[in-house]
């Protein structure tokens, strides 16, 4: 049987990330599950503990990490999340394709990992695209959207790590180009090489 395949949809801060898998994953694919972090960082208005993230403690972070529970982890804007290792694996296993929604240090955490996983990059438009949609979202203080927007430019230009880039400017669009790229990896012949050969070699 053919095993998921991880996808990695990574990039700066308000490109759209979260927008764009919630609308993939509201298609309901019964072969697509999106992963759900743990993190420090503590809830925005409307977080639903378990869903959008597990909120944990800092103690509690690092025991996963002490028990190598993390598929990846890393910190960011002084919070820490991580990928539950063993939920990603057992869907993969059961061969469900699985999409992590992380920034960059943890995209390439996985590269080297897992080579069979395919990195997205998600890009905004513009810039100042960019700034206006962090602005929108309102969900940082003006230091933080700073922050996030200075490094944007800095993480835009490690893009040749990547597999596949979508630019985000209007969402559908964006979602189709996601939906490709998955469709494209439930049909590369991979692992099920030798039994796709078998099935012809019965026939003769
Ligand atoms: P990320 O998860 O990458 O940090 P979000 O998904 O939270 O980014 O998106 C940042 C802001 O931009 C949100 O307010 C969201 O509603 C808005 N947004 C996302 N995609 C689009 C789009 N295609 N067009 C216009 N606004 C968008
Ligand atoms: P936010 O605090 O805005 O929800 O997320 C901040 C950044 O952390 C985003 O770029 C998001 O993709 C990333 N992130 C969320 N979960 C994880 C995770 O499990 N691992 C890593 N490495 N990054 C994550």
């Amino acid at each position: 049987m053919r095993k998921g395949r991880l996808y990695v949809l990574s990039g700066p801060s308000g490109t759209g990330k979260g927008t764009i898998c919630k609308a993939v994953m509201a298609q309901g694919d019964p072969e697509l599950a999106l992963s759900v972090s743990m993190t420090t960082r503590a809830p925005r208005e409307g977080e639903i503990d378990g869903v959008s993230y597990y909120f944990v403690t800092q103690e509690e972070y690092d025991k996963t990490v002490a028990e190598d529970g993390f598929l990846e982890h890393a910190g960011i804007y002084g919070n820490c999340y991580g990928t539950p290792k063993a939920p990603a694996l057992e869907k993969l296993e059961s061969g469900i394709d699985v999409i992590l929604e992380i920034e960059m240090q943890g995209a390439m955490q996985v590269k080297r990992a897992y080579p069979d996983a395919r990195l997205i990059f998600v890009l905004p438009p513009s810039l100042d695209i960019l700034r206006n949609r962090l602005r929108g979202r309102g969900t940082e203080n003006e230091e933080q959207l700073q922050r996030r927007t200075a490094s944007a430019l800095e993480e835009i230009q490690k893009i040749a790590d990547y597999d596949y880039y979508v630019v985000n400017d209007e969402l559908e669009g964006a979602v189709a180009r996601v939906n490709a790229i998955i469709s494209a990896g439930r049909l590369e012949v991979d692992e099920r090489a030798a039994e796709l050969v078998k099935k012809y070699e019965e026939e003769k």
